[in-house]
């Protein structure tokens, strides 16, 4: 019998079922696009018609009345929908080019500024920080807050060498991912272990199994089963504090967070990217990080004022040289910087899954 399948209750849904209209009906037929103005898409179909796309940038983490404000906006000066992008800029759409100038000005009006298109400075991505996860060793929003008011203007402007896509881990092992310029938090001592907790608060075997390097053992202490570290192992991934808080790693002096460089995802013009570490040991300094900002921008504003049109950081750095590059950044270069990957059969012949 031809019995209907029964629906697949997990994953993602259709999109479809949330798509424009007007991006529904001509969906895959596309003619070609333009940008008329930064923050501003123009798409035009092979059927004639035509859609404007307003970007905005918000602040990322968001309070509920925010989130009606800008569902307001969608309903009074677009068409009723919105859609965010893999960097959480929220994208406006409009099928009548007259709805476009109504559309900006109240956004601004509003306090969301319009750009993040083409050759600017885009949102920072972020990872999920506080707000979800168990280690954070930063507020990564907070980070990306304070830097893109310093960067409000690239960000509505198209006026860089090539894209620019920045983000902020608020640990340096889990989500994150490649970009031009990352954040990247930093723990550099090992966790100190708060024997008394262990036995009441921790599985141990969950704890010894998520060490990435096996330097965690049980071990008796004061008669009591708790843990131990082997120091000369331990990386200061932070990755035990989830299933044993009283293995403290978060620390005001000892977390700094670290400047990468160079990763890309785009086979556009090179190869895709891995970034490099470029600066380490910044103060983890609430609420405007202002030394991590300031790293940030004398690399992107050497780059801008150095590179050749079109070049993503990655290129830029591949053909100056990375000599050339902390030369350029006035960065002071040190041993440990800028792992290329040729050194990762050493370093990865550090853990216990991967060995070769
Ligand atoms: S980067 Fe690390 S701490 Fe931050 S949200 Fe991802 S897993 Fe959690
Ligand atoms: S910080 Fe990371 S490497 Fe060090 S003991 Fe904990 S899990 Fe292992």
């Amino acid at each position: 019998m031809n019995q209907m399948r029964a629906p697949i209750e997990s994953g993602v849904p259709d999109n479809k079922q949330f798509l424009h209209p007007l991006l529904l009906k001509n969906y895959g037929n596309w003619k070609y696009h333009d940008r008329p103005r930064p923050g501003v898409l123009h798409h035009v179909a092979r059927s004639g018609d035509e859609i404007w796309t307003v970007r905005a940038g918000t602040q990322r983490q968001m309070d509920v009345y925010t989130v009606r404000k800008l569902c307001d906006i969608a309903d009074n000066f677009a068409d009723g929908r919105v859609r965010f992008t893999i960097r959480s800029n929220i994208e406006f759409m409009v099928a009548d080019q007259n709805k476009v100038a109504p559309l900006i000005a109240e956004l601004q009006k509003s306090g969301f500024p319009v750009g993040g298109t083409g050759n600017s400075v885009s949102s920072i991505a972020h990872t999920q920080g506080w707000l979800h996860c168990d280690i954070p060793g930063t507020d990564a929003s907070g980070a990306v807050k304070a830097l893109m008011d310093e960067l409000y203007e690239e960000f509505i402007r198209e006026e860089m060498p090539n894209r620019v896509h920045l983000s902020t881990s608020c640990c340096e092992i889990n989500c994150g991912g490649q970009a031009d310029i990352a954040i990247v938090m930093q723990h550099t001592k090992p966790p100190k272990i708060n024997h008394d907790l262990v036995a009441n608060v921790c599985e141990r075997p969950s704890v010894v199994a998520r060490c990435p390097v096996a330097a965690i053992r049980p071990a008796l202490v004061n008669g009591k089963p708790s843990l131990e570290v082997d120091e000369k192992k331990c990386i200061c991934c932070g990755a035990c504090y989830p299933p044993c808080p009283p293995m403290q790693i978060n620390d005001p002096e000892h977390s700094k967070l670290a400047i990468w460089v160079g990763g890309k995802n785009s086979n556009a013009r090179a190869k895709p990217t891995f970034m490099k570490l470029v600066a380490s040991g910044l103060p983890n300094n609430p609420p405007r990080w202002p030394e991590v900002s300031a790293v940030v921008k004398k690399i992107l504003y050497t780059y801008k004022a150095d590179a050749r049109p079109w070049e993503r950081i990655a290129d830029w750095v591949e053909r100056i040289g990375w000599p050339r590059f902390f030369e350029k950044t006035e960065l002071p270069f040190t041993k440990y910087l800028i792992d290329d990957w040729r050194g990762s059969r050493a370093n990865l012949n550090a853990s216990t899954h991967i060995r070769f």
